[in-house]
């Protein structure tokens, strides 16, 4: 069972990850982007990693709606909300159980998956955060090294796209041949996933 504990460290070391990846992730946003994924992303997850330090919420739920809502209020960018809804989508409805069991964690990210793709418009294959997120959590129900796998090879498989969505779409036909930024900042909370459950 996941307690709120395992979500807190979870949100920690995804802070820590994408502090150490900032500059490749901006690096990622510069030829199809507008070069700030990355210091985005840090500074979201820099202020997640304060608020659960200082706050600590007592139920999974509430570590990953509090996360959420703090990335909508401290990231600009098209991120910020995207990854926000996740966190907070799946959050709430992981409800307000003390523990859960993989399988209903695997269900709700399901829901926050769903949710930014609502959201935004997208689905997989635009070249976005879904092409890792959704290969991931069809593969959470199997394992978290699955699920961080499936998420690392969709961020790859995003280079050959054409981008549909986002800043990079207005690129057309020269977004291709570049990783996505977000589908690969993605790969990385996967990455934090499957560290803290070994
Ligand atoms: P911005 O584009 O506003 O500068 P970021 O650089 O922080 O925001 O994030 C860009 C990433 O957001 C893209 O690489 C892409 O993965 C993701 N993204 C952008 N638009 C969408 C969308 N409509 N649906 C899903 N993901 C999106
Ligand atoms: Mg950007
Ligand atoms: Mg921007």
């Amino acid at each position: 069972m996941l307690d709120a504990a395992f979500f807190r460290h979870w949100l920690t070391s995804a802070a820590a990850l994408v502090d150490r990846e900032a500059e490749r992730l901006t690096q990622l946003d510069s030829p199809i982007g507008d070069a700030d994924h990355g210091s985005n992303l840090q500074r979201g997850f820099a202020a997640v990693a304060t608020t659960l330090e200082k706050d600590a919420p007592a139920t999974p739920g509430a570590v990953l709606t509090l996360a959420g809502r703090q990335l909508i209020s401290t990231v600009g960018g098209a991120s910020g909300p995207l990854y926000g809804t996740l966190l907070r989508r799946t959050g709430k409805a992981l409800g307000d159980a003390a523990e859960v069991s993989e399988q209903q964690f695997a269900d709700a990210l399901r829901t926050g998956v769903d949710a930014v793709s609502a959201l935004g418009g997208a689905a997989p294959g635009d070249k976005t955060m879904l092409d890792a997120l959704v290969p991931a959590v069809d593969a959470l129900g199997e394992s978290f090294g699955a699920a961080r796998d499936a998420a690392n090879e969709g961020a790859v498989a995003t280079t050959p796209l054409q981008a549909r969505k986002g800043r990079a779409s207005y690129l057309g036909e020269r977004s291709i041949g570049h990783q996505d930024p977000g589908a690969t900042s993605s790969a990385l909370l996967f990455d934090a996933l499957a560290q803290t459950a070994e």
